[in-house]
């Protein structure tokens, strides 16, 4: 089995965002990513932490704000400010929050993780759009294992706004047969088992297993889940189905670092339509 290493390909993606900054540098204009970090919770600022250091290698600037009430009214703010290209908010939000709704506050042009509802309808009726960044790299992670999606049997065990809705989005983009599972499918391992491709963003800890897989299936784990000694597992048992599937995107070393070099990515792209609208002005 292969294991999908998600940290060489998150470095090929930097070398290309790093020329893009560069070259947007040398005309003035710095690529800008402001995070929202609502919280003091520890993963959180672990996350924050990690943007903050894969910025700086590839010449993205980073400003993180704090701000626990108007958190609405605070995105709106940072989409208005033109020196902001990018702007996310980090979750796990305040009780009674929902990033589902403050995600409106955040201009289109800036929504550089999909946060936005009118992002993720653009995506489902095939317009431009950002897509969550998560999202995408379940995309980059199949496409540098080589896996053609035309035609290909994907099942997605998850249906949030962030990971499981846009990423079978899409995979349909791509043509792929898509099922959808989720906390009320009846028989997940009878949907997985019958996948050329599995898909997991559950996030409880190897939920997925040998019984899940059909053989010679590739598998992308965007589960992360803390464990008791402070590491981290998927939403599969890696060991179990070492023997059965063809590939396996690892956890830590898969989708993350893909993931922030694809947000990273975003905001270079959002930057350089800012700067091709300024010039036609
Ligand atoms: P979420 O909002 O909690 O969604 C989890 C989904 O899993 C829901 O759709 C839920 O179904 C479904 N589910 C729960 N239990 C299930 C079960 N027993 N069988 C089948 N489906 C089940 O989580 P999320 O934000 O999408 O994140 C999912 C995982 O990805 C988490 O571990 C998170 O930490 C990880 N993640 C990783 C990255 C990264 O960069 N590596 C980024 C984002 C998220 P219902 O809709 O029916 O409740």
């Amino acid at each position: 089995m292969t294991l999908i290493d998600g940290r060489a390909v998150a470095a090929t993606i930097r070398e290309q965002v790093a020329a893009k900054a560069r070259a947007l540098r040398s005309t003035g204009a710095t690529p800008t990513l402001a995070i929202l970090v609502p919280t003091d919770d520890e993963a959180t600022a672990w996350y924050v932490r990690s943007i903050e250091r894969m910025a700086e290698k590839v010449d993205v600037r980073v400003r993180v704000v704090r701000e626990t009430n108007d958190i609405g009214a605070c995105l709106a703010e940072l989409s208005a400010d033109p020196t902001m290209h990018g702007v996310i908010c980090q979750t796990p939000l305040p009780a009674g929050m929902s990033l589902d709704v403050l995600g409106r506050h955040i201009d289109t042009a800036k929504d550089v993780d999909g946060a936005n509802p009118v992002s993720l309808g653009r995506l489902a009726v095939g317009l431009p759009a950002f897509a969550p960044a998560t999202a995408q790299a379940v995309i980059e992670l199949l496409r540098a294992h080589g896996t053609t999606l035309a035609g290909t049997d994907v099942v997605v065990v998850g249906r949030s706004s962030v990971v499981g809705k846009p990423a079978a989005l899409l995979l349909l983009a791509e043509n792929a047969t898509v099922t959808v599972c989720h906390s009320h499918t009846k028989d997940l391992a009878v949907q997985t088992s019958r996948a050329d491709v599995v898909v997991a963003c559950v996030g409880r800890a190897q939920i997925l297993g040998a019984a899940h897989m059909r053989p010679g299936a590739v598998v992308i784990d965007v589960g992360t889940n803390p464990t008791a000694d402070g590491g981290l597992v998927g939403d599969v048992d890696t060991a179990a189905v070492e023997p059965i599937a063809e590939a396996i995107t690892p956890v830590p070393g898969g989708v993350g670092p893909v993931t922030t070099a694809l947000l990273l990515r975003n905001v270079v792209s959002a930057a350089q339509a800012a700067s091709a609208s300024s010039a036609q002005e």
